[in-house]
Protein backbone atom coordinates (compact mmCIF):
# COMPACT_ATOMS: atom_id res chain seq x y z
CA UNK A 1 0.00 0.00 0.00
CA UNK A 2 1.07 3.38 -0.69
CA UNK A 3 2.91 5.84 1.75
CA UNK A 4 1.48 8.77 3.17
CA UNK A 5 4.00 11.78 3.70
CA UNK A 6 2.08 14.60 4.81
CA UNK A 7 4.25 18.07 3.60
CA UNK A 8 4.35 21.19 6.05
CA UNK A 9 7.03 23.95 4.68
CA UNK A 10 6.07 26.63 7.82
CA UNK A 11 8.19 29.56 7.47
CA UNK A 12 11.06 31.22 6.56
CA UNK A 13 13.40 29.29 4.20
CA UNK A 14 11.16 26.31 5.18
CA UNK A 15 8.81 26.60 2.06
CA UNK A 16 12.31 27.04 -0.15
CA UNK A 17 14.43 23.86 1.36
CA UNK A 18 11.26 21.49 1.47
CA UNK A 19 10.98 22.56 -2.57
CA UNK A 20 13.99 20.73 -2.81
CA UNK A 21 13.10 17.93 -0.80
CA UNK A 22 9.87 17.22 -2.66
CA UNK A 23 11.38 17.18 -5.73
CA UNK A 24 13.71 14.87 -5.04
CA UNK A 25 10.54 12.53 -2.86
CA UNK A 26 8.82 12.76 -7.16
CA UNK A 27 12.19 11.90 -9.13
CA UNK A 28 12.30 8.90 -6.31
CA UNK A 29 8.10 7.81 -7.38
CA UNK A 30 9.00 8.20 -10.74
CA UNK A 31 12.29 7.00 -11.07
CA UNK A 32 13.44 4.63 -8.39
CA UNK A 33 10.24 2.78 -7.46
CA UNK A 34 8.91 4.97 -3.96
CA UNK A 35 5.18 3.82 -3.61
CA UNK A 36 3.93 7.12 -1.51
CA UNK A 37 1.82 9.90 -1.59
CA UNK A 38 2.41 13.55 -0.89
CA UNK A 39 -0.15 16.02 0.63
CA UNK A 40 0.76 19.63 1.98
CA UNK A 41 -0.57 21.28 5.26
CA UNK A 42 -0.19 24.21 6.99
CA UNK A 43 2.19 25.02 10.68
CA UNK A 44 3.41 27.27 12.19
CA UNK A 45 3.50 31.04 11.21
CA UNK A 46 2.11 30.31 8.20
CA UNK A 47 -1.24 28.43 9.71
CA UNK A 48 -1.29 31.27 12.25
CA UNK A 49 -1.92 33.56 9.58
CA UNK A 50 -4.34 31.62 7.53
CA UNK A 51 -6.39 30.41 10.36
CA UNK A 52 -5.62 31.42 13.68
CA UNK A 53 -3.58 28.68 15.15
CA UNK A 54 -0.21 27.13 14.91
CA UNK A 55 -1.22 23.98 14.76
CA UNK A 56 -4.67 23.94 12.46
CA UNK A 57 -7.25 20.89 13.32
CA UNK A 58 -7.22 19.82 9.48
CA UNK A 59 -3.18 20.03 10.16
CA UNK A 60 -3.34 17.56 12.96
CA UNK A 61 -5.46 15.15 11.61
CA UNK A 62 -3.86 14.92 8.52
CA UNK A 63 -0.35 13.95 10.79
CA UNK A 64 -2.41 11.14 12.85
CA UNK A 65 -3.31 9.57 8.78
CA UNK A 66 0.25 10.25 7.47
CA UNK A 67 2.90 7.62 7.94
CA UNK A 68 5.62 10.69 7.91
CA UNK A 69 6.07 13.95 8.20
CA UNK A 70 8.26 16.19 6.41
CA UNK A 71 8.91 19.92 8.14
CA UNK A 72 10.56 22.49 7.19
CA UNK A 73 10.91 24.77 9.66
CA UNK A 74 8.67 27.39 11.46
CA UNK A 75 9.01 30.98 13.13
CA UNK A 76 9.68 34.10 12.62
CA UNK A 77 10.67 37.77 14.00
CA UNK A 78 6.80 38.96 12.96
CA UNK A 79 5.37 36.02 15.67
CA UNK A 80 7.59 36.99 18.09
CA UNK A 81 5.04 39.23 19.69
CA UNK A 82 1.61 36.74 19.40
CA UNK A 83 0.40 35.66 22.94
CA UNK A 84 2.24 32.65 23.78
CA UNK A 85 -0.46 29.72 22.75
CA UNK A 86 -0.46 31.08 19.32
CA UNK A 87 3.23 31.08 18.59
CA UNK A 88 4.19 29.13 16.10
CA UNK A 89 7.12 27.11 17.93
CA UNK A 90 3.77 26.27 20.12
CA UNK A 91 2.66 24.42 17.02
CA UNK A 92 5.21 22.16 16.86
CA UNK A 93 5.50 21.32 20.70
CA UNK A 94 1.64 20.37 20.18
CA UNK A 95 2.10 18.10 17.17
CA UNK A 96 5.10 16.08 18.66
CA UNK A 97 3.16 15.93 21.96
CA UNK A 98 0.06 14.99 19.81
CA UNK A 99 1.48 12.36 18.04
CA UNK A 100 3.58 11.16 20.93
CA UNK A 101 6.72 11.85 19.05
CA UNK A 102 8.95 11.32 22.11
CA UNK A 103 11.91 9.91 20.67
CA UNK A 104 14.40 12.67 18.76
CA UNK A 105 17.28 10.96 16.37
CA UNK A 106 19.73 13.91 16.04
CA UNK A 107 22.95 12.40 13.90
CA UNK A 108 25.72 14.48 13.89
CA UNK A 109 28.13 13.68 11.49
CA UNK A 110 31.03 15.33 9.79
CA UNK A 111 31.89 14.96 5.49
CA UNK A 112 35.21 14.62 5.81
CA UNK A 113 34.59 17.52 2.44
CA UNK A 114 33.63 20.15 4.98
CA UNK A 115 36.57 19.33 7.61
CA UNK A 116 37.56 22.63 7.88
CA UNK A 117 33.94 24.08 7.92
CA UNK A 118 34.25 23.28 11.80
CA UNK A 119 35.17 25.70 14.28
CA UNK A 120 37.40 22.88 15.55
CA UNK A 121 40.54 21.42 14.41
CA UNK A 122 40.04 19.05 11.09
CA UNK A 123 41.94 16.04 13.55
CA UNK A 124 39.35 16.59 16.47
CA UNK A 125 36.62 15.92 14.60
CA UNK A 126 36.94 14.52 11.14
CA UNK A 127 35.50 11.23 10.74
CA UNK A 128 32.84 12.36 13.29
CA UNK A 129 29.73 10.62 13.75
CA UNK A 130 27.32 11.18 17.09
CA UNK A 131 23.91 10.04 17.01
CA UNK A 132 22.41 12.16 20.01
CA UNK A 133 19.11 10.71 21.10
CA UNK A 134 17.09 12.96 22.98
CA UNK A 135 13.91 12.82 24.49
CA UNK A 136 10.93 15.23 23.12
CA UNK A 137 7.86 15.04 24.48
CA UNK A 138 8.25 15.08 28.37
CA UNK A 139 11.00 16.73 30.68
CA UNK A 140 10.88 20.83 32.12
CA UNK A 141 9.27 21.60 28.23
CA UNK A 142 5.97 19.86 29.71
CA UNK A 143 5.77 19.43 33.35
CA UNK A 144 3.34 20.67 35.33
CA UNK A 145 2.61 23.47 37.37
CA UNK A 146 4.50 26.31 35.15
CA UNK A 147 3.96 29.63 35.33
CA UNK A 148 4.88 33.05 36.45
CA UNK A 149 3.46 34.10 39.78
CA UNK A 150 3.26 37.17 41.58
CA UNK A 151 4.89 36.43 45.32
CA UNK A 152 6.10 38.24 48.33
CA UNK A 153 5.88 41.29 46.66
CA UNK A 154 7.71 40.08 42.99
CA UNK A 155 7.21 37.91 40.33
CA UNK A 156 8.31 34.76 40.25
CA UNK A 157 8.48 32.14 37.54
CA UNK A 158 8.70 28.48 37.73
CA UNK A 159 8.77 25.49 35.57
CA UNK A 160 9.08 21.49 36.31
CA UNK A 161 11.06 18.72 35.83
CA UNK A 162 9.50 15.40 35.60
CA UNK A 163 10.00 12.01 34.44
CA UNK A 164 8.08 8.77 34.87
CA UNK A 165 9.63 5.65 34.67
CA UNK A 166 7.29 4.80 31.54
CA UNK A 167 9.00 7.50 29.66
CA UNK A 168 12.51 7.07 30.70
CA UNK A 169 11.91 3.66 29.59
CA UNK A 170 10.99 4.10 26.12
CA UNK A 171 13.77 6.85 24.99
CA UNK A 172 16.37 4.53 26.41
CA UNK A 173 15.28 1.30 24.73
CA UNK A 174 15.14 3.24 21.25
CA UNK A 175 18.90 4.56 22.18
CA UNK A 176 19.52 1.00 23.62
CA UNK A 177 18.49 -0.41 19.77
CA UNK A 178 20.21 2.72 18.18
CA UNK A 179 23.45 2.20 19.57
CA UNK A 180 23.12 -1.84 18.95
CA UNK A 181 22.54 -1.08 14.82
CA UNK A 182 25.59 1.31 15.11
CA UNK A 183 29.34 1.21 17.16
CA UNK A 184 27.53 -0.49 20.10
CA UNK A 185 28.04 2.29 22.91
CA UNK A 186 25.66 4.42 24.74
CA UNK A 187 26.25 7.21 27.17
CA UNK A 188 23.69 8.56 28.99
CA UNK A 189 23.20 12.05 30.16
CA UNK A 190 22.21 13.01 33.02
CA UNK A 191 22.85 15.18 36.33
CA UNK A 192 22.15 12.47 38.70
CA UNK A 193 24.63 14.46 41.55
CA UNK A 194 22.00 17.26 41.59
CA UNK A 195 18.52 16.08 40.82
CA UNK A 196 16.74 13.53 41.97
CA UNK A 197 14.93 13.06 38.33
CA UNK A 198 17.87 12.08 37.12
CA UNK A 199 18.53 9.46 39.56
CA UNK A 200 15.67 7.84 39.04
CA UNK A 201 16.61 8.24 34.68
CA UNK A 202 19.95 6.69 36.08
CA UNK A 203 18.38 3.65 37.71
CA UNK A 204 16.47 3.24 35.06
CA UNK A 205 19.39 3.18 31.90
CA UNK A 206 21.01 0.72 34.42
CA UNK A 207 17.80 -1.55 34.94
CA UNK A 208 17.64 -1.81 30.69
CA UNK A 209 21.15 -2.41 30.28
CA UNK A 210 20.54 -5.85 31.53
CA UNK A 211 18.24 -6.55 28.21
CA UNK A 212 20.87 -5.28 26.07
CA UNK A 213 24.36 -6.63 27.21
CA UNK A 214 25.97 -6.62 23.87
CA UNK A 215 25.52 -2.64 24.14
CA UNK A 216 28.35 -0.69 26.80
CA UNK A 217 26.94 1.93 28.98
CA UNK A 218 28.11 4.41 30.49
CA UNK A 219 26.90 7.78 32.33
CA UNK A 220 28.15 11.58 32.08
CA UNK A 221 26.95 14.42 34.15
CA UNK A 222 25.80 16.90 31.55
CA UNK A 223 28.40 19.41 32.56
CA UNK A 224 31.04 17.19 31.59
CA UNK A 225 29.11 16.16 28.53
CA UNK A 226 29.42 20.02 27.01
CA UNK A 227 33.68 19.58 27.86
CA UNK A 228 33.86 16.80 26.10
CA UNK A 229 31.73 17.32 23.20
CA UNK A 230 34.15 20.39 22.40
CA UNK A 231 37.37 18.55 23.57
CA UNK A 232 36.99 14.97 22.43
CA UNK A 233 33.35 14.54 20.64
CA UNK A 234 35.03 10.94 18.93
CA UNK A 235 34.74 9.32 22.18
CA UNK A 236 31.40 9.15 21.60
CA UNK A 237 28.69 6.64 19.54
CA UNK A 238 25.61 7.19 20.76
CA UNK A 239 24.33 9.84 23.67
CA UNK A 240 20.33 9.85 25.79
CA UNK A 241 19.34 12.41 27.26
CA UNK A 242 16.33 14.15 28.65
CA UNK A 243 14.74 17.02 26.63
CA UNK A 244 15.94 20.22 27.70
CA UNK A 245 19.97 18.92 28.14
CA UNK A 246 19.57 17.30 24.71
CA UNK A 247 18.22 20.26 23.12
CA UNK A 248 21.49 22.26 24.40
CA UNK A 249 23.86 19.46 23.19
CA UNK A 250 22.55 18.64 20.26
CA UNK A 251 22.93 22.21 18.71
CA UNK A 252 26.73 22.02 20.36
CA UNK A 253 27.30 18.83 18.61
CA UNK A 254 25.79 20.06 15.37
CA UNK A 255 28.07 22.92 15.56
CA UNK A 256 31.15 20.31 15.60
CA UNK A 257 30.19 19.71 12.08
CA UNK A 258 30.74 23.29 11.01
CA UNK A 259 26.87 23.81 9.79
CA UNK A 260 23.73 23.57 10.93
CA UNK A 261 22.76 23.69 7.52
CA UNK A 262 24.02 20.03 7.33
CA UNK A 263 22.02 18.09 9.44
CA UNK A 264 18.56 16.33 9.58
CA UNK A 265 16.77 15.21 12.33
CA UNK A 266 13.91 12.60 13.11
CA UNK A 267 11.32 13.01 15.36
CA UNK A 268 9.68 9.21 16.49
CA UNK A 269 6.72 7.36 17.99
CA UNK A 270 6.26 3.85 19.20
CA UNK A 271 5.48 2.62 15.92
CA UNK A 272 7.11 3.89 12.63
CA UNK A 273 5.52 7.31 12.19
CA UNK A 274 8.39 9.92 12.29
CA UNK A 275 8.47 13.41 11.67
CA UNK A 276 11.89 14.40 10.21
CA UNK A 277 13.02 18.16 10.04
CA UNK A 278 15.97 19.87 9.79
CA UNK A 279 17.56 21.10 13.05
CA UNK A 280 18.07 24.61 11.90
CA UNK A 281 15.15 26.91 12.11
CA UNK A 282 13.74 29.19 9.64
CA UNK A 283 16.19 31.11 8.70
CA UNK A 284 14.90 34.93 8.19
CA UNK A 285 17.88 36.46 7.65
CA UNK A 286 18.13 34.75 4.48
CA UNK A 287 14.66 33.68 3.35
CA UNK A 288 13.10 34.11 0.07
CA UNK A 289 16.59 34.69 -1.13
CA UNK A 290 17.61 31.20 -2.61
CA UNK A 291 20.44 31.10 -0.28
CA UNK A 292 19.73 28.39 1.82
CA UNK A 293 21.04 25.15 2.13
CA UNK A 294 18.46 22.35 1.31
CA UNK A 295 20.64 19.09 2.34
CA UNK A 296 19.60 18.81 5.84
CA UNK A 297 15.82 18.60 4.32
CA UNK A 298 17.11 16.41 1.91
CA UNK A 299 19.18 14.38 4.36
CA UNK A 300 15.98 14.62 6.58
CA UNK A 301 14.35 12.77 3.91
CA UNK A 302 16.94 9.88 3.65
CA UNK A 303 15.97 9.42 7.56
CA UNK A 304 12.56 9.39 6.50
CA UNK A 305 13.19 6.40 3.88
CA UNK A 306 15.13 4.45 6.23
CA UNK A 307 13.01 4.90 9.84
CA UNK A 308 9.88 5.16 8.61
CA UNK A 309 8.77 4.09 4.77
CA UNK A 310 11.47 0.86 5.05
CA UNK A 311 13.42 1.86 1.64
CA UNK A 312 17.00 1.80 3.44
CA UNK A 313 18.36 1.22 -0.02
CA UNK A 314 17.21 4.73 -1.08
CA UNK A 315 18.00 6.26 2.22
CA UNK A 316 21.87 4.78 1.34
CA UNK A 317 21.28 6.00 -2.62
CA UNK A 318 20.18 9.75 -1.26
CA UNK A 319 23.40 10.07 1.32
CA UNK A 320 25.38 8.92 -1.34
CA UNK A 321 24.09 11.52 -3.55
CA UNK A 322 24.70 14.06 -1.04
CA UNK A 323 28.17 13.12 -0.70
CA UNK A 324 28.88 13.04 -4.57
CA UNK A 325 27.50 16.38 -5.03
CA UNK A 326 30.08 17.63 -2.09
CA UNK A 327 32.98 16.03 -3.79
CA UNK A 328 32.23 17.87 -7.00
CA UNK A 329 32.92 21.03 -4.79
CA UNK A 330 29.53 22.28 -4.67
CA UNK A 331 28.92 24.35 -1.55
CA UNK A 332 26.06 26.78 -0.38
CA UNK A 333 27.28 29.70 1.36
CA UNK A 334 26.83 28.70 5.19
CA UNK A 335 29.51 26.11 4.01
CA UNK A 336 31.04 27.68 1.62
CA UNK A 337 34.93 27.96 1.49
CA UNK A 338 37.84 28.93 -1.02
CA UNK A 339 38.59 26.73 -3.84
CA UNK A 340 34.52 25.32 -4.15
CA UNK A 341 31.83 26.70 -6.42
CA UNK A 342 29.41 28.72 -4.21
CA UNK A 343 25.48 27.28 -5.14
CA UNK A 344 21.94 28.72 -4.48
CA UNK A 345 19.38 26.46 -2.70
CA UNK A 346 17.93 25.44 -6.09
CA UNK A 347 21.08 24.34 -7.91
CA UNK A 348 22.23 22.08 -5.03
CA UNK A 349 18.43 20.35 -4.90
CA UNK A 350 19.09 19.66 -8.69
CA UNK A 351 22.70 18.61 -8.44
CA UNK A 352 21.22 16.09 -5.73
CA UNK A 353 18.67 14.98 -8.11
CA UNK A 354 21.40 14.40 -10.97
CA UNK A 355 24.06 12.49 -8.38
CA UNK A 356 20.84 9.99 -7.60
CA UNK A 357 21.54 8.23 -11.06
CA UNK A 358 24.90 7.77 -10.58
P1 LIG B 1 18.17 29.54 12.64
O1 LIG B 1 18.59 28.12 12.68
O2 LIG B 1 16.94 29.83 11.85
O3 LIG B 1 19.36 30.43 12.03
C1 LIG B 1 20.63 30.55 12.67
C2 LIG B 1 21.67 30.99 11.60
O4 LIG B 1 21.92 29.88 10.74
C3 LIG B 1 21.19 32.12 10.70
O5 LIG B 1 22.27 32.95 10.38
C4 LIG B 1 20.71 31.41 9.45
O6 LIG B 1 20.80 32.19 8.28
C5 LIG B 1 21.63 30.20 9.39
N1 LIG B 1 20.97 29.05 8.77
C6 LIG B 1 20.01 28.27 9.33
N2 LIG B 1 19.62 27.32 8.47
C7 LIG B 1 20.33 27.51 7.34
C8 LIG B 1 20.37 26.86 6.07
N3 LIG B 1 19.59 25.80 5.77
N4 LIG B 1 21.22 27.32 5.12
C9 LIG B 1 22.03 28.36 5.39
N5 LIG B 1 22.05 29.03 6.56
C10 LIG B 1 21.20 28.61 7.54
O7 LIG B 1 18.00 30.02 14.14
P2 LIG B 1 17.46 31.39 14.74
O8 LIG B 1 17.92 32.54 13.88
O9 LIG B 1 17.80 31.36 16.16
O10 LIG B 1 15.88 31.30 14.64
C11 LIG B 1 15.10 31.83 13.58
C12 LIG B 1 13.65 31.41 13.76
O11 LIG B 1 13.55 29.99 13.63
C13 LIG B 1 13.07 31.76 15.14
O12 LIG B 1 11.76 32.20 14.96
C14 LIG B 1 13.11 30.43 15.89
O13 LIG B 1 12.13 30.36 16.87
C15 LIG B 1 12.85 29.46 14.76
N6 LIG B 1 13.34 28.10 15.00
C16 LIG B 1 12.57 27.09 14.52
C17 LIG B 1 13.01 25.78 14.65
C18 LIG B 1 12.16 24.69 14.05
O14 LIG B 1 11.28 24.97 13.26
N7 LIG B 1 12.40 23.44 14.37
C19 LIG B 1 14.23 25.49 15.26
C20 LIG B 1 15.02 26.55 15.71
C21 LIG B 1 14.56 27.86 15.58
Amino acid sequence: MSKKILVLPGDGIGPEIVNEAVKLLDVLRSRHGLDAELTQGLLGGCAVDATGKPLPDETLSAAREADAILLGAVGGPQYDKLDRPLRPERGLLAIRSELELFGNLRPAILYPQLASASSLKPEVVSGLDIMIVRELTGGIYFGQPRGIEQADGERRGYNTLAYKESEIERIGRLAFETARKRDGRLCSVDKANVLEVSELWREVMERLHAEYPDVELSHMYVDNAAMQLVRAPKQFDVMVTTNMFGDILSDCAAMLTGSIGMLPSASLDRHSKGMYEPIHGSAPDIAGQGLANPLATILSVAMMLRYSLDEPALADRVEAAVGRVLDQGLRTGDIHTEGTRRVGTAEMGEAVIAALAE
